[in-house]
This record gives structure tokens, C-alpha cells and sequence, in this order.
């Protein structure tokens, strides 16, 4: 059976839940900047836009070279949203004066965010090898406590976004939706939650469960989709489109949408092989799986 098929082949009982919109590709998906990363800013916005696509999350590499009052320019033209700026973080180092250097430079990521009219922030929020993993995700609470008041004054969520255990020696401390949320529950702030990315957390024995209680604490704030290749050649640079790889993608989109989330759906998708792609086939991909996925649900 191929992997595309298996979108319209299985059966799970939660997807009778909260039906898409009738053209999702509008009203609920966006792309990631990375994801087609040979184009800027303005070529992803401009393809994007002729797509019909609704939302572009911005990495912070394709704001490179131009302002921000230009970024939001080239996005305001095309018409389309902005779910998030990505990414801030990596607020991880045992020396507190450069914790505090990266709690500022957070500062000014949050004023690009806002400046773009992003919508959240996402947060890796790093890993410092040697330090114990309950040490560092202390760092990372009481960095996102000390950027309250610029989410407040900015109106832009911070979204902690758990990364796969693969990463916990150098890139996250955070490795399961239950520690992001643990620090939510501790800052209990209306504009600090978990993005969920399936292919950080589509191993979790306990994602079901922990994407209920995100929905029923309000901090479900992000879904993430790409698949995860088998097998996996490269730990960063090897992401699958959707229905390429193992990932559950229409089970697991039935437990966000099930946990009441009606935000963006959106592809995050970094990989050599891609990028080496025609780029607008690429993206003539995306849509395909993204609306198999769709009629599966
Ligand atoms: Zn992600």
C-alpha cells in the first residue's frame, strides 16, 4: 500500500470531530519559509500567495538582508497571515550573564515578530551539554518568565516547542509535550504554550493524552506537519512530506483537532533532498498530500 493511500484507508475514531473549513488550503494552511528554503522571502510569499495558501510562519534566516518594516511589507502585499515568527530560544548556558544575553535577544525577536504581525513565537529553547537536562529546563522556565512583559507589550505568543529526544544533548532540553507543559502550567499565562510538531512527538506513548490536557488548558497553540522518513539519513536535514514517512498524520491530527485546536496547520518541512527540488513542484506536492490529508480526516 502506498503511503498516500494509507490517508484515506484508515479509521480513527475521533475524526467525526470539528470538520475542516471548506477550503483549508485558505483558511487553515500555511507553510514554513524553510520548507522551501531556495526561495526568499519574497518569492516564498509571492508562490504561496499564487497557491492560495493562507499563512507563511517566517524563519528568522529569510528575514536576512531586509528589514523588518520590509518583511512585513512583502508579507502585508501578498495577502497572507502570519502564525509564527520562528525561531527564539536556545536561552541554555551555565554562565548567567550569557543566559541574560540571550533572554535580550529574545527581547528583540519578539519586537521582529510583532513588527511582521506574527502571531506567536516559536521557542527551541536549547540544550547546554553537561548540565543536567531539570537544571536547564529551570533556565528555559525562568527565561520565558522574564520575557512576560514583552509578550504583553507585544500581544505575541511564545509557543515551547518540545524537539525528539535525538536532539536533548545539544538543541532542547525539552523532549516531551509533558515538560512543556509543566512550564506552562508554572508560568500559567494566557500567551505562553506548546507548539506540537509530529515529528518531535509522534513516539510519545502519552501524546494522546497530553494533547487532551493541552486542549483543555488552552495552550495548544501550534500543529506542525512533515513525516518522518525510514529510514532517517540525517537528524536535522531528512524530513519527509506527509504520507513519505511513518508518522500517524491523520490519527495524530485527529487528537489536535479533537483537543479543540482550530489554528494553522502548518508544514515544516527541511531537507536536502527537497531543496534540490523545483521548488514549485515541490510546493505542488504539499498541496496534494496536505489535501489527502484532509479528505482523510
Ligand atoms: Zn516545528
Amino acid at each position: 500500500m502506498s503511503s498516500s493511500l494509507r490517508f484515506i484507508t484508515q479509521n480513527h475514531p475521533l475524526i467525526k470531530i470539528d470538520p475542516l473549513s471548506s477550503d483549508p488550503i485558505a483558511g487553515r494552511l500555511a507553510v514554513h519559509t524553510i520548507t522551501t528554503n531556495p526561495w526568499s522571502l519574497a518569492e516564498a510569499a509571492k508562490h504561496y500567495s499564487a497557491r492560495g495558501i493562507g499563512g507563511i510562519s517566517v524563519w528568522i534566516e529569510a528575514l536576512q538582508g531586509i528589514s523588518d518594516s520590509q518583511a512585513h511589507r512583502i508579507l502585508d502585499d501578498a495577502g497572507l497571515k502570519v502564525p509564527a515568527l520562528v525561531r527564539g530560544g536556545f536561552f541554555c548556558h551555565d554562565s548567567a550573564a550569557e543566559r541574560q544575553f540571550r533572554i535580550d535577544r529574545n527581547r528583540q525577536l519578539l519586537a521582529t515578530a510583532a513588527a511582521i504581525e506574527a502571531e506567536m513565537m516559536v521557542l527551541v529553547v536549547g540544550a547546554h551539554p553537561g548540565a543536567p537536562l531539570e537544571t536547564q529546563r529551570h533556565w528555559v522556565a525562568d527565561a520565558i518568565e522574564a520575557l512576560i512583559p514583552d509578550v504583553e507589550a507585544t500581544g505575541v505568543k511564545l509557543a515551547i516547542e518540545p524537539l525528539h529526544p535525538m536532539y536533548a544533548g545539544d538543541r532542547s532540553c525539552i523532549n516531551r509535550i509533558a515538560e512543556a507543559r509543566d512550564i506552562c502550567q508554572r508560568l500559567n499565562h494566557p500567551l505562553i504554550g506548546v507548539a506540537v510538531d509530529v515529528y518531535h512527538v509522534w513516539w510519545d506513548p502519552d501524546l494522546q493524552r497530553e494533547i487532551e490536557l493541552l486542549g483543555q488548558q488552552k495552550t495548544l497553540f501550534a500543529y506542525h506537519l512533515c513525516d518522518w522518513r525510514i529510514p532517517t539519513r540525517d537528524m536535522l536535514n531528512d524530513r519527509a512530506l506527509m504520507g513519505d514517512g511513518c508518522i500517524d498524520l491523520p490519527g495524530i491530527t485527529a487528537m489536535v483537532r479533537a483537543a479543540g485546536f482550530d489554528g494553522w496547520d502548518e508544514v515544516e518541512i527541511f531537507s536536502e533532498d527537497h531543496w534540490k527540488e523545483d521548488q514549485h513542484q515541490f510546493l505542488d506536492s504539499i498541496l496534494d498530500r496536505y489535501s489527502r490529508l484532509c479528505t482523510a480526516m
